[in-house]
């Protein structure tokens, strides 16, 4: 087994172990390998391990990733700052961007996703915390930008998304995922159809599963520490 194929044997075994002690089905957890500064070769190892999804942060970095490999059966998460004049890139090459926080993005996103491909998968970015430095709407604004974007025809809103400040203790981590939790099942419950809560890294991975996470960004853990 390679390095990365056993950290990745390592991670599935986490989240199951995880899934199991907060009663959950860790079926409905997905994995997504943050491959950002890796490359393409480790990626071709982690697909090899069986590894579908990958997450990138940068476009430029990305592109060229995505273009090495190419029939090999990789589902790519823009997990990085959108730049307004990127978004046609991003419609054409990418499966999902997690990170949409404004109209303006998703309209160009809808517009530019190309016809022979199923709608992008959309997550909104929420800045839990309200930090002013990060990017992600803030909570109060969120319902009319998901209803606004729930009506694209060419993106499907499948959920939320954040990155909360880093915490060391696992109460204090489950606290900032529960709200972006209790965001979600307000949605919800107010008709939207999402099914993707993405929530949870490298160091926080119980804390995110313990509060309803279905979607885990992992790097670290999976291809050591970034250089
Ligand atoms: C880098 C990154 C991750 C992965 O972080 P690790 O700590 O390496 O697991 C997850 N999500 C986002 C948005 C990132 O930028």
């Amino acid at each position: 087994m390679t390095d990365i194929a056993s950290k990745l044997a390592a991670v599935r075994e986490e989240i199951a172990r995880h899934a199991e002690e907060f009663h959950r089905d860790a079926g409905e957890i997905r994995l997504v390998a943050v491959s950002k500064t890796r490359p393409a070769a480790d990626i071709v190892q982690a697909i090899e391990a069986g590894q579908a999804d990958f997450g990138e942060n940068y476009l430029q970095e990305a592109l060229p990733k995505i273009g090495a490999l190419p029939g090999l059966d990789a589902r790519w998460h823009f997990i990085g700052r959108i730049q307004s004049n990127k978004t046609r890139e991003l419609a054409a090459r990418f499966d999902w961007v997690q990170t949409v926080d404004r109209e303006r993005i998703a309209a160009r996103l809808d517009a530019q996703r190309p016809e022979h491909l199923p709608p992008l998968n959309v997550c909104l970015q929420v800045n839990v915390d309200r930090e002013p430095q990060k990017a992600g709407i803030g909570p109060g604004e969120l319902p009319g930008l998901a209803q606004a974007i729930a009506a694209m025809p060419r993106l499907r809103l499948r959920g939320l998304m954040a990155i909360p400040a880093a915490a060391d203790d696992f109460e204090v981590q489950r606290q900032r995922f529960e709200v972006l939790r209790g965001l979600y099942d307000r949605l919800r419950a107010d008709g939207l159809a999402l099914d993707t809560l993405s929530m949870g890294m490298s160091g926080d991975l119980r804390a995110a599963i313990a509060a309803g996470s279905t979607l885990v960004r992992v790097g670290t853990a999976i291809f050591g520490a970034r250089g």
